[in-house]
């Protein structure tokens, strides 16, 4: 008989994490069995916790972003440029799974994230459809995942360290469509602000204005890329706003990139872009509530294009592990300085995340 696996369980909204035991099950067709090295966690994770998701059917295994080694495959699973993956591959994969590619949405929209269809390991399967999260000794990924194996120069640590956050800030960075010399604020200092500071540097930003707090993440915004961080928590709304007609001729930036959740931010936001501006909103991924706006001063006059930002789909995970291949060294790992728990500790990773502790949390399995 297999050693049982070790995972931790969210046994209900609000319930303390579990480690529990389960047996290795039988793969399908397809299907491939992923030994962890880590994996991320991140606001979702801690959302999850409180049962602040909608449709996650509990109990269930967390983890939505892992690395492992591929320990078995069940037939054939190949990569984007059709090579099979072999056992001893290190590979991650994309969280998303089951977009049907028939339905409006994957075939006339092309928006899968809107897909019904749409799974995602670690937030949408429950313990009932098996070792479906990555906070996990293994996890069984289901044939049609799409695998991606880790580039020579991008270690696990590394990859999960940038986690989610990675991607979500590609898919976001990429609507905001940044022209070289552009000056762009990113709203927010959590992973998916510091990845977005990153990446808008990358794209050809002149300056890169980030506000958010506390002081240990801004100082790491800076390490990102940015040229002038605003700590929210000295500096007040007024305050910020004159700053940054300072910086920018008086007419606000070019484009902004919301990565906060909290929806005050929002309005804020639009206030602060210039006009004619571009603002992508991708921090509000759950429900905060509403705001105020003006619709004629915020939108119509000043002629502000407003792109939302939900979820990843595969290019936008591809393209972030490539991102990582080319331009390591913008996401080296002193700069981000991740904090590593163990299965044992995800309660109190999941802790030190929502009292801001720490910039990134990741968990060392094997
Ligand atoms: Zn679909
Ligand atoms: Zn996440």
């Amino acid at each position: 008989m297999n050693k049982p696996i070790k995972a931790v369980v969210i046994p209900a909204p609000g319930e303390a994490l579990e480690l529990q035991e389960f047996q290795l099950p039988e793969l399908e067709d397809g299907g491939v069995l992923l030994k962890l090295f880590y994996a991320d966690v991140c606001g979702t994770d801690v959302h999850l916790r409180y049962g602040k998701l909608a449709g996650v059917p509990y109990p269930l295994i967390p983890g939505h972003i892992a690395v492992g080694q591929i320990e078995k495959i069940h037939g054939t699973v190949k990569d984007v440029n059709r090579k099979p993956f072999r056992e001893g591959d290190m590979v991650t994969f994309l969280d998303v799974h089951g977009t049907c590619q028939e339905c409006w949405y994957c075939t006339v929209a092309k928006a899968t994230t809107r897909c019904p269809d749409r799974k995602v390991y670690g937030i949408t399967y429950g313990v009932k459809d098996g070792l479906c999260g990555g906070w996990a000794e293994k996890m069984v990924l289901k044939p049609g995942t799409r695998l991606v194996r880790l580039p020579q120069n991008v270690s696990p640590l590394q990859f999960a360290t940038c986690g989610c956050g990675l991607p979500t800030a590609f898919h976001a960075v990429e609507l905001a469509q940044i022209r070289l010399t552009d000056t762009v604020l990113i709203q927010g200092c959590g992973p998916v602000g510091l990845m977005a500071t990153a990446l808008a540097k990358l794209s050809g930003a002149g300056l890169v204005i980030n506000t958010g707090a506390p002081e240990l993440r801004l100082h790491a915004a800076q390490k990102m890329g940015a040229g002038v961080t605003i700590d929210i928590t000295t500096i007040n709304e007024s305050q910020r706003q004159s700053k940054i007609l300072e910086l920018t001729g008086g007419r606000g930036v070019d484009i902004a990139i919301e990565c906060t959740g909290n929806p005050k931010a929002v309005t804020e936001g639009m206030n602060l872009i210039r006009d004619n501006g571009r603002y992508v909103i991708v921090g509000q991924y759950t429900d905060h509530g509403e705001v105020e706006i003006n619709p004629h001063l915020q939108i119509n006059k000043k002629h502000l294009e407003i792109r939302g930002c939900w979820g990843i789909d595969f290019s936008h995970f591809y393209r972030a592990v490539k991102t990582l291949e080319l331009f390591n060294e913008t996401f080296s790992l002193d700069k981000m300085s991740p904090q590593i728990y163990s299965l044992a500790d995800a309660s109190c990773a999941l802790d030190d995340i929502e009292q801001l502790k720490v910039i990134k949390a990741v968990l060392k399995i094997n």
